[in-house]
């Protein structure tokens, strides 16, 4: 089930459901991007036609953030749970490790990326890494880099360069490199190669990650404050 919000399309999605998606993409159906949607995100959609039909393409638009669920129960809608990019990036690797798919990490500092790739080979030791790379390349070399990730025959590519660069780069190069689940996670390989502390778990369960993130990185208040912008908004049209 889909549910808009502001005009932007969010998937009623469960990390189960979305690892049933990837296993479908792999085993050779229609390549599958996906995209983890948060309110920041929407806002921004609104003003950005690249972003707004990026989404509106992707196979699966998760609901990555509270703000997105609490907006669903505070109009009547369907959206129960939340999927976090992070999450759904660790659950698609431990999938990996399990059924033999290859996994390429693309984006972030060179040493982050490369303690990412051990930490992930740690956690599962079976896990096929077909490659990495760091993230900071220009525009001209983003074909060489796609080749290279075609080359290591990866069958998952997540792509943490933060946004907009990651859906840049997904849009012009995704289909070139050959993946079968293409992914845009953010600060993802920092938080896994331990350079973010993930908030405690029970702050998690709560839906306080935001909370901790922000205590961790005041700057972001600017960003956060748009959320109760986007709570009114959203809840007062509806769609
Ligand atoms: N990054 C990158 N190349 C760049 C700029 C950023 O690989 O040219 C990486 C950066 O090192 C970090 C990630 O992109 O690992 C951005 O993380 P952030 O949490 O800011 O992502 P967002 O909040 O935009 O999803």
């Amino acid at each position: 089930m889909t549910e808009t919000f502001l005009g932007v399309p969010v998937d009623a999605t469960t990390t189960e459901a979305a690892l049933e998606a990837a296993s479908v993409a792999v085993e050779g159906g229609a390549p599958l991007l996906i995209v983890a949607v948060n309110p920041e995100k929407v806002v921004k959609a609104e003003r950005d036609p690249d972003l707004r039909s990026f989404i509106a393409q992707a196979g699966l638009r998760i609901p990555d953030g509270v703000g997105l669920v609490i907006a669903s129960r505070l109009r009547g809608g369907n959206l129960r749970t939340r999927v976090t990019g992070v999450d759904l990036f660790l659950a698609l690797c431990e999938r990996a490790a399990k059924t033999g798919w290859r996994v390429y990490l693309l984006g972030a500092r060179p040493e982050v990326v490369s303690e990412a790739a051990s930490e992930l080979a740690r956690r599962f030791p079976q896990i096929a890494i077909a490659g990495w790379r760091d993230g900071y390349f220009s525009t001209e070399e983003a074909g060489s880099v796609a080749a290279e990730v075609a080359a290591s025959r990866a069958d998952l590519l997540f792509v943490a360069l933060g946004s907009p660069l990651q859906e840049d780069f997904l849009r012009r190069r995704g289909a070139q490199t050959g993946a079968r689940v293409l992914m845009g996670v953010g600060g993802s390989f920092d938080v896994l190669a331990g350079r973010v502390p993930r908030a405690p778990r029970l702050m998690r369960s709560v839906g306080l990650e935001w909370l901790y993130r922000l205590y961790r990185e005041p700057w972001r208040i600017r960003r956060m404050a748009a959320l109760p912008i986007f709570l009114w908004r959203a809840v007062q049209r509806g769609s």
